[in-house]
């Protein structure tokens, strides 16, 4: 089956080599960032932090939020 929208995941790109990498949520909701290729973990834990990367995920990969 062929989805109409290639890009669904919310991805981000790395702050150190800017590869696009998959945004993952917690069982509490917060989002964050796992990136094994540089080592890099980000955990997004308020409010202002979760709407920055929000519109960071838009910008970066065309990522439509309901
Ligand atoms: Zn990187």
């Amino acid at each position: 089956m062929v989805t109409a929208k290639a890009e669904t995941k919310p991805m981000v790109r790395c702050w150190l080599c800017g590869e696009l990498v998959k945004v993952k949520f917690s069982c509490k909701g917060k989002p964050y960032v796992i990136y094994y290729k540089c080592g890099v973990q980000v955990f997004v834990r308020n409010k202002r932090g979760a709407a920055l990367l929000a519109d960071k995920i838009r910008k970066e990969s065309n990522y439509e939020q309901s």
